[in-house]
């Protein structure tokens, strides 16, 4: 059964001890394919994806903004954004001295954005920088734990920094939703928005906390649940996913990695 209510009245709970909580990344991976979530999740493959260079060029960039923030008093050191810069870009060379000059223009970019962005938002005080928060909903048709780490939690927004060019809506409300309960579960009170910034794109888009927007989350979020506890993961190809998937290399339905290679044909 489908409970309705208004998405900051769910009853939370402490995640119970041992149940491995669902992240974002988790159902927007079930969402993408079935088979790809149990890859990862289940199974607890290491899919291509993990060791990438923009992995590691995200890693590092959020690593080398969060140091600036957490360091840092950020009224005063927005009144001198290029010293903000500055020391985001120093923290990103220290964290990672070797990486490639491509790899490092764009980081650059990144970070003049991240810096422009926090001074432009004009925020006297974060009220966290890197939270990790936790929760269980105890719904009839939903009795499961989720989690998350919000990049910068304001007093009343949540920031999440975004590396990658790809923009999905649908991924922006799983992600959103399950942000917002945790900074609802973690502060006491909801937040009025989600804020994505897509640092290469340089553009920013918002995410409503709304009862429809948070039923659309549990519609996925339920999915992945039922599958978990059914065993049942259905494939569901497609070249342009599966070329990008990281665990084509395990998959049968995959119609480029090596999963769909018989061995009448080697
Ligand atoms: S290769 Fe394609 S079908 Fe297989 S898990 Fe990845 S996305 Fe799914």
């Amino acid at each position: 059964m489908v409970e309705a209510r208004q998405w900051h009245n769910e009853e939370l709970t402490e995640p119970r001890r041992g149940e491995y909580p669902l992240s974002a990344s988790a159902v927007k991976k079930y969402k993408r394919c079935p088979a790809q979530f149990k890859f990862r999740y289940i199974d607890q493959l290491d899919g291509m994806g993990g060791s990438s260079p923009y992995s590691t060029l995200g890693s590092a960039v959020h690593e080398a903004i969060e140091r600036v923030l957490i360091d840092n008093d950020v009224a005063e050191l927005s009144k001198t954004p290029n010293q903000m810069r500055k020391k985001m870009m120093d923290e990103y060379r220290s964290i990672n001295p070797d990486i490639a000059q491509k790899h490092s223009d764009t980081a650059k970019k990144c970070i003049q954005v991240a810096a422009r962005y926090v001074v432009m938002q004009d925020v006297e005080e974060f009220r966290g920088i890197e939270e990790n928060f936790k929760f269980a909903l105890t719904r009839s048709d939903i009795d499961h734990s989720f989690r998350g780490l919000i990049d910068v939690a304001t007093p009343t927004e949540v920031w999440d920094w975004k590396t990658g060019k790809n923009v999905y809506d649908i991924d922006e409300i799983i992600q959103g939703m399950i942000y917002a309960m945790g900074f609802l579960a973690k502060y006491g009170q909801p937040p009025e928005q989600i804020r994505f910034v897509y640092l290469q794109k340089e553009i920013e888009r918002t995410i409503e906390p709304t009862d429809d927007n948070w039923q659309q989350m549990l519609d996925f979020a339920r999915d992945a649940i039922r599958a978990k506890q059914s065993g049942d993961f259905e494939a569901t190809p497609e070249e342009s996913k599966c070329y990008w998937c990281g665990y084509e290399g395990y998959c049968d339905a995959s119609p480029v990695g090596a999963g769909a290679v018989t061995w009448e044909h080697i």
